[in-house]
């Protein structure tokens, strides 16, 4: 589909949660040894950090411009990409945001990310960080055009999680982002919480356990959004 393809980094897949508690889902062990989910290396194309984000977002609303289409819908792109510094970010809905997260704004229907702890993970795990970060973020954007209705917060943290696993492994199939096969053992999934300053409703402690949220990626991974 594209003049490159990307390899992700799936040795370390970071997923991160949002809606408080960073230490809570923080795990770093490794996934079930028979995961379907292949890891691989990064390519050598030298890919910088700015430059994965960006497409991580291009090709995320991509993805679910014509998920959307195909079911008669129309996705609505968000109004912005906010890359912030620490205590700088963008308020919501009157909260101001936190260091260290990336969010989803409903208020502004807006994504913003912290840059620098962004960059750190991209430094620390490589950039399949990025390509799972940004996707669960767009997750929460679907969840709201779609006004998907939770009971608990964990639900919807646990559904941005499939999504972004979905969202992964349409693109690998689509052959837009390559994976390599083999080396499952490696396979690491360090979820990192980290907060959502946004709505009061969301239990900042329920994000769900880390079993919970490798089974729900893989799930999204394998089965698409359609099953999440
Ligand atoms: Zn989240």
């Amino acid at each position: 589909m594209r003049a490159f393809r990307y390899i992700l980094a799936f040795l370390m897949v970071t997923v991160v949660a949002c809606g408080g508690d960073r230490t809570g889902d923080r795990v770093a062990g490794p996934a079930s040894p028979d995961t379907p989910v292949s890891p691989a290396t990064p390519t050598s194309l030298g890919q910088t950090f700015e430059s994965d984000i960006q497409l991580a977002k291009k090709l995320t609303e991509d993805y679910w411009t014509q998920t959307f289409s195909a079911s008669g819908l129309t996705y609505r792109p968000i109004t912005d990409f906010v890359p912030y510094q620490g205590q700088n970010g963008p308020d919501c809905g009157g909260q101001p945001s936190v260091p260290n997260n990336a969010f989803y704004c409903p208020a502004g229907h807006f994504i913003a990310y912290d840059e620098s702890w962004m960059r750190g993970l991209y430094d620390q795990m490589g950039d399949g960080s990025v390509y799972v970060i940004i996707p669960h973020e767009f997750g929460h954007a679907v969840q709201a055009q779609l006004n998907s209705g939770f009971n608990l917060n964990v639900e919807r943290e646990l559904q941005a999680d499939c999504y972004a696993g979905g969202t992964l492994g349409a693109l690998v199939k689509g052959g837009t982002l390559q994976a390599e096969p083999g080396d499952e053992d490696e396979l690491l999934i360090n979820l990192a919480a980290a907060g959502d300053p946004t709505d009061d409703w969301l239990r900042p402690d329920a994000h769900g356990t880390a079993a919970q949220r490798q089974e729900v990626f893989v799930k999204g991974y394998n089965g698409g959004t359609a099953a999440c």
